[in-house]
């Protein structure tokens, strides 16, 4: 994602010192089950931490398969007999306009809360994440009073003389459990909240458990936006508990899915039980591909932020940079000087361009990645290693000598690591990115504009940037080819997802 921070916004003051912690924040944080704000029913809270220091903001409900079973009657029964079934396409799609306009009025404090839970610069959240979410609140909310259907001329061969009057019917695909990861934690609500409620379902929201603030604090505007209790419950908790209970429960229609391609895969196995539908957005691998007649001013800054970007924690994140050869040592030693000038530290600093990894357990997953590319005999160009010694900081890295079959080549980091790969012929590199098991998102940096297009049919990805990177829209799908997911959010096929079509066939 392109970010341009305005001038004022750089200028102003940090909000989030530490003496004046955003709301948010109480001391436990309770889930929002049947329209009430309630702990687990073990009692049990598990704490989420400040990225920045490793130390715990507060306490958070850890919801258990008990919870997720109240959540999903409660679900369930707003879905076939409260008000939300009965309530017009119009009032639906106003009480989501009314979420955003909500959201929008709490930008800053959203802002404040995501930098302190999940360590991204508050700036940053204040001009992407959150403008995003509400985009896509206000986006969806229009498309409630548009779900239509078809009518069809029938031609049945074998009823002569008969006539039939048919049509079909979008409906809503009724209660759906969602699950969300860290990276973009209010982001990620809203792509799945957004089209779920405009197609009318009912919904049992999951956060990661590293980062549930937002969608804890986005429960109290949902709950200030009219939207009827039990429509929209939130359960905090783990993976291996609620998000499995969620998951498996015979009471969903629809499971929604984001995060690794390997939980991607057991999720489905849960869902195989009763064949409830899925959809997934999973991880990448995304090749970034820079030809001989790109235009380096943009190329070389695109590059740098299509890794960079969210600190590398993006699905689409350009983690392949192909350079073609004359431009090669250029490319790497433009990507690699944006890398040691990028400044690395807390998200509530007002200067911050980089925060921290989201968590522990990412920065040694990260720190693992770069010893492998080490010891498979990757060049480190420029970072490679922890910044600091606290807090989860990661130095921007750029890697050259990678190949297929080294760890850093073909892995998923979710890390700031750049693997740059010089190529002389795009024949090339197609054949390798054919075999990537990834399809999520690509992107070409050429002058030629038959080449650009000719490029952008051959890669197998749900997204192909052209001159660019990182640009989402509420009105653009996104998802992904291969192990990358199923399905699109966003967009007007996002609200395939949620609904069901029916047939209706009419002797006339
Ligand atoms: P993850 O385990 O896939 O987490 C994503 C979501 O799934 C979280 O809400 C998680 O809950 C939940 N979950 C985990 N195990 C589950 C299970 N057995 N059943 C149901 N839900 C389950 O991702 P992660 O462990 O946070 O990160 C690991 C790697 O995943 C990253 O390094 C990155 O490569 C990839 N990732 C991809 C994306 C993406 O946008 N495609 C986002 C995040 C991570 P808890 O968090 O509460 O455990
Ligand atoms: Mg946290």
């Amino acid at each position: 994602m392109k970010v341009k921070l305005p001038s004022s916004r750089r200028a102003r003051p940090a909000s989030s010192s530490r003496s004046s912690t955003p709301r948010g924040t109480g001391k436990t944080r309770k889930m929002l089950i049947n329209g009430s704000w309630v702990p687990a029913a073990s009692g049990e809270t598990f704490p989420t931490y400040n990225p920045a220091t490793g130390q715990a903001i507060c306490q958070v409900a850890s919801g258990g398969r008990a919870d997720i079973h109240a959540a999903v009657r409660a679900a369930r029964e707003a879905f076939e007999n409260g008000p939300w079934r009965r309530m017009t396409p119009s009032e639906r799609g106003k009480c989501l306009w009314r979420l955003a306009d909500l959201l929008e009025k709490h930008a800053d404090e959203f802002a404040a809360l995501e930098s302190l839970d999940n360590g991204k610069p508050q700036s940053v959240a204040r001009v992407a994440d959150v403008p995003l979410a509400v985009d896509l609140f206000r986006y969806m909310a229009g498309w409630a009073t548009k779900i239509l259907g078809h009518t069809i001329p029938l031609s049945v061969p074998y009823a002569p003389g008969a006539r039939f009057h048919a049509y079909t019917l979008r409906e809503p695909i009724g209660v759906v459990g969602q699950i969300i990861p860290w990276n973009f934690p209010l982001l990620m609500a809203a792509w799945k909240l957004g089209p779920a409620l405009a197609a009318g379902c009912a919904v049992v929201l999951k956060p990661a458990e590293q980062t549930p603030l937002t969608a804890i604090r986005l429960g109290e505007l949902i709950q200030e936006a009219g939207i009827p209790d039990g429509v929209v419950n939130i359960v905090t908790g783990f993976g291996e508990t609620a998000g499995a209970a969620l998951a498996s429960h015979p009471g969903i229609d629809k499971i929604a899915f984001t995060g690794s391609t390997e939980v991607g895969k057991i999720i489905v196995r849960a869902a195989a039980n009763d064949l409830k539908k899925v959809s997934l957005e999973l991880g990448g691998k995304s090749p970034n591909i820079i030809c001989d007649d790109a235009d380096l001013e943009t190329a070389i800054p695109g590059a740098a932020n299509a890794i960079f970007f969210n600190h590398g924690q993006c699905c689409c994140a350009g983690s392949r940079l192909y350079v073609q050869k004359r431009h090669f040592d250029k490319v790497v030693e433009g990507v690699a000087a944006a890398a040691k000038k990028i400044k690395v530290g807390p998200g509530h600093a007002a200067d911050t361009e980089m925060g921290p990894l989201v968590s522990e357990e990412q920065l040694s997953r990260v720190l693992g990645f770069l010893r492998s590319g080490q010891v498979e005999g990757a060049e480190t160009v420029v970072g490679g290693s922890r910044h600091g010694d606290s807090g989860y900081f990661v130095k921007p890295t750029v890697l050259t000598n990678t190949k297929p079959g080294m760890k850093v080549m073909d892995e998923e980091i979710f890390g700031p690591v750049v693997c740059a790969i010089p190529f002389k012929d795009i024949n090339d590199v197609l054949p390798v990115e054919k075999a990537n098991s990834y399809g999520l998102a690509a992107a070409v940096w050429t002058r030629d504009v038959g080449r650009a297009h000719r490029i952008a049919a051959e890669l197998r990805a749900g997204t192909v940037w052209v001159n660019c990177y990182n640009i989402f829209d509420a009105a653009l799908p996104f998802g992904g080819y291969k192990q990358s997911g199923w399905g699109r959010e966003m967009g007007q096929e996002a609200l395939e997802l949620y609904t069901e079509t029916k047939a209706v066939c009419v002797n006339i």
